[in-house]
């Protein structure tokens, strides 16, 4: 289920897997294995929160996030459903000691924008969903407007989920990425068909670096571990986007 992507992952983030620095120190979350079976859902959800995606970004941005992703994955999924955001759960699973999705499901069309995600419908967990779905509106689509004064019509992802460890060794620390709990983003495509890379448009003094500027730094007020080209170079390609709520932002 997860080879074509997991494989397309592993070509564009070879570098990250050799160098092995892709999650930063401290990043990754104690991984706790349970037994293979899905977990119970609440017993009540809790009422659909539609202003969290739609929310300007303020000081309480990444504390409601986890708030909402701390009410369990049925809420959390009727938190962006209600923001027409279309998440559906898939049951929790441990694919090897290290490796696995709990609280995770797919995410889908996001009917309130124009951005559609490429490649489509990645595995994530909710609260990694969420935080990109604040992201997407809240920043990088306002931003393309203001800078470019068109919409974003595309955002390129390198993938979720992969099974491997910050220092890729038997027993080392999973990566946020072997939780699926985090999202490396690459780029966006505007409507006129402009692309904008991490990797080309990062440097300088043009509009498409002060775009991705900008969304990184933003980011960072959603986000809780932001990497990007200023942290080192692995990252010279991506921003790293792993919610949290320890802010990690470089
Ligand atoms: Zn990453």
């Amino acid at each position: 289920m997860l080879s074509g992507r997991t494989g397309a992952y592993a070509v564009a983030m070879g570098a990250c897997l050799v160098l092995m620095s892709c999650a930063p120190r401290g990043s990754d979350r104690p991984y706790a294995p349970g037994d293979g079976t899905p977990r119970p859902g609440p017993v009540a959800a809790a009422p659909a929160d539609a202003g969290l995606i739609d929310a300007p970004l303020d000081g309480q941005t990444r504390a409601r996030i986890a708030q909402a992703a701390g009410a369990g994955v049925a809420a959390c999924a009727a938190s962006l459903g209600a923001a027409r955001v279309t998440f559906d759960p898939v049951p929790d699973r441990v694919d090897s000691a290290t490796c696995g999705l709990s609280q995770a499901g797919v995410l889908a069309v996001d009917l309130g924008t124009v951005a559609r995600l490429v490649p489509a419908a990645p595995t994530m967990t909710c609260e990694t969903a969420l935080a990109f779905s604040v992201w997407r509106r809240q920043s990088v689509e306002p931003a393309a407007r203001e800078i470019f004064g068109q919409d974003v019509v595309q955002i390129d992802h390198f993938g979720t989920y992969a099974c491997r460890s910050v220092s890729n060794r038997p027993g080392a620390r999973p990566s946020a990425h072997s939780l699926a709990a985090a999202i490396d983003f690459g780029g966006v495509r505007l409507r006129d068909g402009r692309r904008i890379t991490v990797a080309a448009d990062w440097r300088g003094d043009t509009d498409e670096a002060r775009f991705l500027r900008r969304i990184r730094d933003d980011a960072c007020r959603i986000f809780g571990t932001v990497l990007s080209p200023d942290y080192d170079a692995p990252h010279q390609d991506h921003l790293h986007l792993e919610p949290g709520a320890r802010p990690f932002c470089r």
